[in-house]
């Protein structure tokens, strides 16, 4: 498997690879990597869809990408996607997977056209004190420490951030931040996570930072992604026979380890409460989707809690991978990310509106029509002061195509389940959909006396609590996710977020299909590049836009560095005056032509600004008269600026009656 980039390889079928008509393949997982997987052994390894055996321990497929109508429940996603248009294996996939919605087009096509018609943009990103705008008006708000801190991070080493959580690289320049408020809602990091992590997203979106505070930067499906990718997918194996067994937990893979060669011999299922195996000789490729960040997933419903339970059970994606992992050292250390649920839990809530009543208070906030079909909120809008650090968003309605007209699906979400609400009074993790609806409608600005009939009338809500949701962040070293094909892997790969992949970034549905793709371009020897990850972090442009974007946009020769570091820079920008160096700094507005001003302006200024300096600078000498000389001393010390402003207005003054009487 080797990566490429460009057009050359984009388009391109690769051969049909050498023996593959004596291969079959047993896929652990239904989910997006798995599914991916899949796909990329019919259409890329040409295998024969009957030779491959998906296992799935759930009766549906998709994993994580779930979209469900539940009978007396009612509707539940736990969760949506946020994507972005360098999902490069993602893409690659899709363009070859047929819309189930449009004949004759890809998923790809109606994805891309959608978001050109419709593109994604909120206008308003957080609330306050009650569905007011909190107006963070696209700023990032760091100051030049906090920038800095970023930073350094985005160049440091990964053997410097092996094991270390965010709250070892950053303080409360960055925590206390919009940046950070952004960051950690869209992406779920809680300031305990990985710095390792977070210097990857970093590098990986570098091309988005700009975007960040308006979600320009994402684009989105037309339905739930399990209506809108899963089931694509599921029609596309299905066209080529794949072969789909649900209820069948995969317990344990047997390995052979040898020296030079590590061999999956036999899978280890319990079917229908039966245990059987599965021999497998080196011609059967196993692929197996260790982990899991929705494993252990629990729904509750409008009058219950959803519960809280992290057990694992056998035939789970935790409990399998440490059997595997016992193995050897190269299968990784699940115990590294599932130890603590207490760090990796939150929780999400479908609100499902049955009439009008909620509706105005949407608008309010977000200002579009949440029943015109296009973007609503256009992304997350985060109610930054409340305790639960509640976020919310409506994507485009109906989420579900058998959805009613009048009803609206709302996805909220919170970081910290475990404490008490602005309005109940009570940890997320204790309240039934209704409550949590409640704390919802508080934030939204819903008037007191009227929040709880709102909530039990004219409202549905569905919780999940998700223990291991993310698992994938905490801190962690080279070698405690295996590698997609571990070193000497025969006839075996790992599949999913715990699988790991050089730069890219986990929670995302490019990881999971970006593993998919590696693992069957690998094992089968496909003779085509595997789309590298984007490449911005080593684009100048990228990065030129990013830094300025980090300081809202001021430039890096607004005075503001400090002494040494403006004086450096007025040095450097004297050494590359006329360069296409220059060129470029300006135009991404890394530095700024000072305002061109003639003599009288600059005099004017100076005059000004004298004058309030020293006007600052005896008032504070009138507030403060000196006893001694020692005081005296001091206090010129102290006030040099405005001692040295009020020189400076008397040789401007001086020089302005000059000018005018040599005039005259
Ligand atoms: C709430 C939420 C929000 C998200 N937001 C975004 C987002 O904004 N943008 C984005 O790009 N991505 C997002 N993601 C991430 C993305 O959806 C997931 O990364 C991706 O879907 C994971 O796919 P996967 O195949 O790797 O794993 P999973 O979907 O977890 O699939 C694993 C499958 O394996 C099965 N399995 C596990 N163990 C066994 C066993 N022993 N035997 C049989 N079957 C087994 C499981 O049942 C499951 O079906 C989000 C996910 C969630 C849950």
């Amino acid at each position: 498997m080797y990566y490429s980039s460009g057009n050359y390889e984009a388009f391109v079928r690769p051969l049909k690879p050498e023996g593959v008509d004596k291969k079959s393949a047993y896929i652990v997982g239904s989910g997006l990597a798995a599914l991916s997987a899949a796909c990329f052994l019919v259409r890329d390894g040409q295998m024969k869809g009957a030779n491959v055996h998906v296992l799935e321990k759930e009766d549906v497929p998709g994993g994580a990408c779930d979209g469900l109508y539940i009978n007396d429940i009612g509707y539940v996603m736990r969760g949506g996607r946020e994507m972005d248009n360098h999902f490069e294996c993602m893409w690659d996939l899709f363009r070859s997977i047929p819309s189930i919605e449009t004949p004759g087009v890809s998923v790809l096509d109606e994805y891309y056209w959608l978001n050109k018609k419709d593109p994604n943009f909120s206008l308003c990103r957080a609330t306050h004190k009650r569905g007011q705008d909190a107006h963070t008006d696209k700023k990032f708000g760091l100051s030049d420490k906090g920038a800095e801190e970023i930073m350094k991070l985005y160049l440091t080493p990964d053997e410097d951030l092996y094991n270390k959580r965010i709250n070892e690289v950053f303080d409360e320049e960055v925590f206390e931040s919009n940046f950070w408020m952004y960051w950690r809602t869209m992406f779920a990091f809680e300031n305990w996570h990985s710095a390792l992590e977070m210097k990857r997203y970093l590098q990986r979106y570098v091309h988005h930072i700009g975007g960040l505070p308006d979600f320009t930067a994402l684009r989105f499906t037309r339905y739930n992604q399990y209506e809108s990718m899963i089931l694509p997918m599921i029609k596309y194996l299905e066209g080529f026979g794949v072969s789909f067994e649900y209820g069948v937990k995969v317990d344990n893979v047997k390995f052979d380890i040898q020296k030079e060669k590590k061999v999956a011999t036999a899978i280890e299922v319990t079917r229908d409460g039966k245990k059987e195996f599965i021999p497998l000789t080196e011609n059967d490729l196993v692929f197996i989707t260790n982990g899991g960040c929705v494993e252990n997933a629990a729904m509750g419903s409008q009058n219950k809690p959803a519960p809280f339970d992290a057990s694992l059970h056998e035939g789970g994606g935790w409990d399998m991978w440490h059997r595997i992992a016992l193995q050897d050292p190269s299968f990784g250390h699940p115990e590294k990310f599932d130890y603590d649920p207490e760090q990796t839990n939150w929780m999400s809530a479908t609100v499902t509106t049955l009439d009008d009543k909620v509706i105005p208070y949407i608008k309010n906030i977000c200002h579009r029509d949440p029943f015109s079909g296009g973007v609503v909120t256009g992304g997350i809008v985060t109610a930054k002061d409340s305790s639960w650090l509640l976020s919310w968003t409506i994507n485009r309605q109906p989420q579900f195509r058998d959805q009613p007209k009048d009803q609206c699906l709302v996805w909220v979400y919170a970081l910290f389940s475990d404490k008490p609400g602005d309005y109940v009074n009570k940890p997320m993790r204790e309240c039934t959909g209704k409550e949590i609806c409640e704390e919802w409608l508080y934030h939204l600005g819903v008037p007191m006396d009227e929040i709880e009939d709102l909530a039990e009338n004219s409202c549905n809500t569905v919780p999940v609590m998700m223990p291991y949701i993310t698992a994938f962040f905490m801190p962690r070293e080279a070698g405690d996710r295996p590698d997609v094909v571990p070193e000497g892997a025969v006839n075996f790969a790992f599949l999913g977020q715990f699988a790991e992949t050089p730069r890219d970034t986990i929670f995302t549905t490019e990881y999971s299909i970006r593993t998919g793709m590696e693992a069957v371009y690998t094992l089968l020897n496909i003779d085509r590049g595997v789309p590298e990850v984007w490449g911005s972090t080593f684009d100048v442009r990228d990065l030129l836009h990013a830094t300025v974007a980090l300081r809202d946009g001021r430039p890096l020769n607004d005075g503001s560095m400090g002494p040494v570091v403006d004086a450096a820079l007025k040095a450097a920008m004297l050494k590359i005056r006329g360069t296409e160096i220059e060129k470029l700094l300006k135009e991404y507005h890394v530095i700024e032509e000072p305002e061109k001003k003639d003599v009288q302006t600059v005099i004017k200024d100076t005059v000004t600004d004298g004058v309030q300096k020293a006007k600052d600078g005896i008032n504070a000498v009138k507030e403060k008269l000196p006893k001694n000389a020692e005081e005296a001393k001091d206090l010129v010390a102290e006030n040099k600026t405005a001692l040295a402003a009020g020189a400076a207005v008397a040789v401007a003054l001086g020089a302005i009656a000059h000018l005018t009487h040599k005039k005259k």
